[in-house]
């Protein structure tokens, strides 16, 4: 009855290959035209494998030991951390969806989004440190200098070097505008960086030799607010090898993810390097931090589907008056609403990833611009809603060992206190809410959302309670655009429920192609989530005094 993990890869083929129709996609990009859905299925195995024999047996021992630092200040992450990501570094994985120009495979984030799903399952703490380089390395290409990228592009898409994203500080969390972190230019044309940033992921560990930072900072003619930030690249260690003013100061000691270094980093007039153009830093980290919010989306997906496997093979062997209590209504339902949730989102999830490779790569202007904005309205959407209840489900699923969920051995007990950070960073769920509604919807009159709405509601056939959830969202959303566009308490008070209610549509079409591709989900998504995503809509309703 041990906790363990078995890869869903046949829910990932199902997905990618009859839900999605992926490797139709593939063969309208260039890039990917030579890829098959049985190529895409070995990297997935292989990907699996790492996972489960790698990652998953450090996952318990990693959350007791934590992060700790030696008599030097230098942070180590616990035992068998670095040998696993070196392991990780030689089979190629950070280099999945890098370009090849740059050493990357040119493998579909699709892919990518399997794979991290699976790594986040396994130890959530561990593919912390990985999980940052891929937005590193979008920022970088599009944003860094030839020599910036000569410098660091290859380092960072083979994962030689680690990646920090330095944004947070104790004055700024969620609202950037009051950074305070300055940059100076100097006459070889560096920055020099100083300033105090808290809570960075990864600010220092053992893995790598070196550590790139992206941080976000002020250069002296600076105009306030957002539209002042700069970014800049400040290396751990120097291009001469010489060590860089930038000093861990502490590790936090938190709630989960123990295992990853949550460090406070103080940059002391540290040699950095423009990225982008001056005062835009806030637009070039937002590649970083898109790339970052589907990956934290995806850790959401990764607990739920460890939570539902694990609670499955725990109630079919524990009995409790003569039966194993899989068989007793209450655990069957919260089982089968477990289940059904995580199939619906894994839809969801890796249908932005998809977006985001057809945004890029397909081969038709219209479809690559269509993409782009349906992966910016997804994107905080799969953030948000699949982290949400990637804490909420393990967390009601922890009921399902009794006692036993509480205690640490069992395993549940520890995803329930890794799962709630990732309600929090990469921007909290109510900011998320907040940029879904404003910058997403409000911004283009809600044409993307409609227009979307609009090709799922094709698909889902007569289905009558999944209809009526499509319905309710297509009929209130002008409504609440119409509202919306004059009344910003309006928004930000309704933010929350908008992205719910939307998030439950998409989760009805998800479960209509799941049933076409011959699982059965309808019945219980009619029974829990219909109702769930329509409560929302009447809360939605009555704030339109409808
Ligand atoms: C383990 C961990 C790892 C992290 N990793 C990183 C990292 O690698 N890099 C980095 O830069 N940062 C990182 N962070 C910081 C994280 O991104 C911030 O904590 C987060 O953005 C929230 O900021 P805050 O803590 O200052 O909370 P606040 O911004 O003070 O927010 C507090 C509460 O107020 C709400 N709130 C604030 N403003 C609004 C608003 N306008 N409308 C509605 N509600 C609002 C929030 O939703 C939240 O509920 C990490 C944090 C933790 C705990």
């Amino acid at each position: 009855m041990s906790w363990h993990y078995e890869a869903p890869l046949a829910s990932m083929r199902r997905v990618m290959e009859q839900v999605l129709n992926a490797p139709a996609h593939w063969a309208e990009c260039p890039a990917f035209a030579e890829l098959d859905m049985d190529t895409a299925d070995a990297v997935l195995q292989e990907a699996a494998r790492f996972a489960s024999e790698v990652l998953q047996p450090l996952n318990g021992t990693g959350d007791l030991a934590g992060c700790t630092r030696a008599a030097d200040g230098a942070v180590q992450t616990p035992p068998g951390f670095p040998a696993a990501y070196q392991a990780f570094v030689q089979g190629g994985w950070p280099a999945l969806p890098c370009d090849p120009a740059w050493g990357g495979q040119g493998l579909p984030l699709l892919l990518d989004a399997a794979m991290r799903e699976m790594l986040d399952a396994c130890n959530h703490g561990w593919n912390m440190y990985p999980d940052l380089l891929h937005g590193a390395y979008e920022t970088l290409k599009h944003h860094g200098s030839d020599e910036l990228k000569a410098r660091y592009l290859h380092k960072i898409a083979s994962g030689e070097w680690l990646a920090a994203m330095a944004l947070t500080e104790p004055q700024a969390g969620s609202d950037l505008g009051q950074l305070r972190t300055r940059a100076e230019s100097q006459a070889d044309g560096s920055l020099r960086v100083s300033g105090n940033k808290i809570f960075i992921s990864g600010g220092d560990h053992d893995l790598t030799d070196n550590i790139v930072h992206l941080v976000l900072c002020r250069l002296p003619d600076a105009p306030p607010g957002t539209k002042g930030l700069s970014l800049a690249l400040v290396p751990k260690v120097l291009p001469d090898g010489s060590r860089n003013a930038v000093h861990c100061d502490g590790i936090e000691k938190k709630m989960g993810i123990k295992a990853s270094a949550t460090c406070a980093m103080r940059y002391e007039g540290a040699t950095g390097w423009l990225v982008g153009e001056p005062h835009r830093g806030l637009a070039a980290m937002f590649l970083m931090m898109n790339s970052a919010r589907l990956h934290v989306g995806l850790q959401g997906l990764g607990h739920q589907e460890m939570a539902a496997q694990n609670a499955q093979r725990y109630a079919e062997e524990r009995a409790q008056m003569g039966r194993p209590i899989a068989q007793h209504p209450a655990v069957r339902r919260s089982l089968q609403r477990l289940r059904t949730y995580t199939e619906a989102q894994r839809v969801l999830a890796y249908r932005a990833a998809l977006a985001l490779d057809l945004a890029d790569h397909h081969r038709d202007d219209a479809v690559r611009t269509r993409e782009r904005r349906f992966a910016a309205l997804l994107t905080p959407v799969v953030k948000a809603f699949c982290t949400h209840h990637g804490f909420h489900g393990p967390a009601e699923a922890l009921g399902i060992w009794g006692g036993y969920g509480y205690v640490h051995e069992y395993g549940i007990e520890q995803t329930v206190r890794d799962a709630r950070i990732a309600m929090i960073y990469e921007g909290t769920n109510q900011i998320q809410a907040i940029d879904l509604a404003q910058r997403k919807l409000l911004a283009d009159g809600g044409a993307a959302a409609g227009e979307l709405l609009a090709s799922l509601q094709a698909e889902v056939g007569d289905a009558p309670a999944l209809n009526a959830l499509l319905g309710e969202a297509r009929s209130l959303l002008p409504r609440w655009l119409a509202r919306g566009a004059g009344d910003t308490a309006f928004v930000l008070e309704t933010a929350d429920d908008l992205l719910h209610g939307l998030a439950f549509a998409l989760l009805a079409w998800a479960v209509a192609r799941l049933d076409a591709a011959g699982e059965a989900h309808t019945a219980v998504f009619a029974r829990e989530g219909v109702p769930e995503g329509l409560m929302h809509w009447w809360r939605l309703r009555d704030a339109l005094e409808l």
